[in-house]
């Protein structure tokens, strides 16, 4: 049949089914980045396909500490950590620790992670944080409430407790928040457990945060986001990404391998493996200073009172309640990818846990938690990276979301579908391109 011979019908339905295939963008990865951005695409009229080599929630998005942490403005690379870190790299069980064998791969990133801790760049990077934070709580109402899940947001607040520091360093500490903008207040130990009456009488102090949530159940969130994404249509394909194909400009479409060989073709293609986004990215034509930021929990099935996050200034961790019981969460270690869970460093957080919950924990055993491991996808100046590729106008990125994956999934899948729509975002998105470094 000559083109002059279809029927209008045909013409329609040719048309329809060309722009389809214009619309379908692979997403690579089911952690809580690549799930919202699917949904974010969908609502924006992509079809959309997802990709994940181990199936929903098998990353740093099943056991994180469940916090939407929107007060948390500061990058990691603080130049306050720089007398305390030989210590701190030193003790295996410290809040922050390379493993000695990894130190020398790690040295680059450290060495950018210094460099990130000028004050001018420290200045830069907290704005782009607080950028993403200031809408983060928003757009995840919004999400749970589409997705049928709005009891999966608690906004009861967060609290961060101090039991020996001196009065004048809590109030500095309250203080630099405040000028960040924060909404915070600095109250007295008898107010925090009026607050939250199972904390210990230790705690001296505490900054109660308003404007944050939690949710009982992250890794119920992504299956939640989940389940949305395939009402809405969408596909779900379990199996490794191994090789990118046909990425270059003038392209008609992207091939993504999967195993041996199967390929997958579609028209656009956003990259958020989380932790395991170096390489792929690395096909893509860029080299990134991605780590990984390893993180424990200790979950532990007694359940407490408690209504919200409670951080400890001190000890450096910090306590969730959930719906699975009391989860026990933090350290940051680096070790890379492959090295084993160190069962140690999840159960140092129990003794840590009891002293601030002295009854709720009083004969709890860490053999009775469940202990896990995640790889926080971190780049030294704490930014992610978000938008096109300079080099392909097929290629976007929505990856290293490091200790806020959870907090920015919602937003930063905004801000995503607006750029590969090609609109204008409602947040600047330059601080975080790919080429930055
Ligand atoms: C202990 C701990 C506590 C945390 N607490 C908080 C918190 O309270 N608040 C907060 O906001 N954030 C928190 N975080 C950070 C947050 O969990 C992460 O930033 C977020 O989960 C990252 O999401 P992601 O989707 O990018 O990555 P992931 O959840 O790791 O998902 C990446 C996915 O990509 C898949 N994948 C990788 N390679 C391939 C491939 N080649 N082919 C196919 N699929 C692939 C993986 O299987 C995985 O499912 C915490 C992290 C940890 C470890």
């Amino acid at each position: 049949m000559t083109n002059q011979e279809l029927t209008d019908q045909d013409k329609a339905s040719q048309a329809s089914a060309a722009s389809t295939r214009n619309a379908d963008i692979t997403v690579i990865g089911a952690g809580i980045i690549g799930l919202a951005n699917a949904i974010a695409l969908q609502k924006a009229g992509f079809s959309v396909r997802v990709i994940d080599k181990q199936g929903v929630a098998a990353g740093a998005s099943f056991g994180n500490a469940g916090h939407f942490a929107t007060e948390q403005v500061f990058p990691l690379a603080d130049p306050a950590m720089l007398p305390k870190l030989p210590g701190m790299l030193l003790d295996p069980l410290g809040p922050f620790r390379i493993q000695p064998r990894y130190f020398l791969k790690a040295l680059p990133w450290f060495m950018r992670f210094l460099v990130n801790m000028l004050p001018a760049k420290r200045a830069h990077n907290s704005a782009a944080i607080k950028a993403l934070n200031q809408k983060s709580i928003h757009a995840w109402q919004q999400l749970v409430s589409e997705c049928g899940c709005s009891e999966l947001l608690k906004l009861e607040g967060s609290l961060l407790v101090f039991e020996q520091t001196p009065f004048i360093e809590v109030e500095r500490v309250y203080q630099s928040y405040r000028d960040a903008g924060v909404a915070v207040q600095l109250i007295s130990g008898e107010e925090v457990r009026t607050l939250e009456p199972d904390l210990s009488p230790n705690i001296n102090h505490g900054l109660w945060f308003t404007e944050v949530g939690h949710t009982p159940d992250p890794a119920e969130l992504c299956h939640c986001l989940a389940t949305q994404f395939e009402k809405l249509g969408g596909e779900l394909v379990i199996g490794e990404v191994t090789r990118l194909a046909n990425i270059g400009k003038g392209e008609q479409s992207v091939s993504v391998c999967v195993g041996e060989g199967v390929n997958y073709q579609s028209d656009k293609l956003l990259l958020s493996a989380g932790a395991w986004s170096k390489p792929l990215a690395q096909q893509l034509g860029f080299k990134v200073p991605l780590e990984t930021e390893r993180g424990y929990h200790l979950m532990m099935p007694q359940q407490s009172r408690l209504l919200r996050p409670v951080a400890s200034f001190e000890r450096k961790f910090i306590i969730t309640p959930m719906s699975r019981g009391t989860c026990l969460a933090g350290t940051v270690e680096f070790g890379g990818l492959k090295a084993p869970l160190v069962e140690a460093r999840a159960d140092c957080l129990l003794p840590h846990a009891k002293a601030l919950l002295p009854d709720v924990l009083a004969s709890a055993k860490t053999s009775q938690g469940e202990r896990w491991m995640g790889f926080r996808p971190s780049l030294p100046d704490s930014l992610p990276v978000l938008g096109a590729s300079p080099k392909s106008d097929k290629i976007f990125f929505a990856f290293g979301h490091q200790h806020l994956g959870l907090t920015w999934a919602a937003f930063s899948a905004q801000l995503m579908a607006k750029t590969i729509k090609e609109e204008k975002t409602q947040v600047d998105i330059t601080p975080y391109r790919i080429d930055r470094f």
